[in-house]
């Protein structure tokens, strides 16, 4: 069982060790811009390590909208992204599920989803998996609730997608979390990461907001049970730094039984 936390970029495997963590997830750029991710200079460190790498691609990233000037650019950021991070030996590429505009037909969302991936194979393939994690917020989003996600997957599936779990998003987007592993592999087949976060904002509220496992309004039992149900990696992405992540990985490891890497 691999358990680790999105930290910084700078040093990602020094942010490992001071958690304990097997696996890191970070930005390879501005998660708020538009700006391509520059070779890493550590990137044979990064590639020969025993920690495993996740990528989060940037929040800007919308490849859904109707919206040419931001579902062009969103496309040529993941692509370059994933460049990037099959680079570093990353094992997955995050990516939200994203949106189209109110007023705007889903329908078209969804398809503009396998134009990306239609793109993607066109220019020699992601050369990373890419997984897709569900969101929080938004009436018109393609990853928020299981309806949305079914006709996703009905558009996509065929091609090499894989789907990242984030317990925090699917509880404030108003998915029960009892079971809900079942329903989602029924939809995806698979689930390649856990994100493990608690929810300061209520059930269904729509709200993003992290929280520390032992904090917020979900059961931590519940976040447990999703982790083993899922039997796939998790990433903590929650408050505190090193001390608030580290004490989130200790307590995932001790409810499942997982070791800690050697030191
Ligand atoms: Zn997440």
């Amino acid at each position: 069982m691999r358990i680790g936390a999105h930290v910084d970029s700078t040093d990602p495997l020094a942010e490992a060790a001071a958690r304990s963590a097997d696996t890191v997830q970070f930005f390879l750029s501005d998660p708020q811009g538009w700006k391509a991710p520059k070779p890493r200079e550590d990137a044979e460190r990064l590639r020969a390590a025993e920690v495993d790498l996740y990528v989060h691609a940037p929040y800007v990233i919308n490849v859904a909208t109707l919206n040419n000037r931001i579902r062009i650019p969103s496309r040529k950021l993941l692509l370059g992204h994933a460049t990037a991070a099959a680079a570093i030996g990353a094992k997955g590429l995050i990516v939200h599920g994203g949106h189209v505009n109110a007023g705007d037909d889903l329908a078209v969302g969804f398809d503009n989803w396998r134009k990306t991936f239609a793109y993607a194979a066109d220019s020699g393939g992601f050369g990373v998996p890419v997984l897709i994690e569900n969101t929080a917020g938004g009436d018109n989003a393609c990853a928020r609730r299981l309806d949305a996600l079914a006709r996703l997957w009905d558009a996509i599936g065929d091609h090499e997608v894989g789907f990242c779990l984030d317990t925090c998003h699917a509880y404030a987007g108003g998915e029960e979390l009892l079971g809900l592993v079942d329903r989602v592999k029924a939809i995806t087949g698979r689930i390649d990461l856990v994100h493990a976060n608690n929810s300061k904002g209520a059930f269904n509220s729509g709200q993003d907001r992290h929280d520390n496992l032992g904090g917020g309004t979900i059961d931590p039992e519940l976040v447990v049970a999703v982790i083993r149900a899922a039997g796939a990696p998790v990433v903590v992405e929650t408050p505190g730094g090193v001390a608030g992540q580290a004490a989130d990985i200790d307590f995932l490891r001790e409810q499942l039984g997982a070791e800690s890497p050697a030191a």
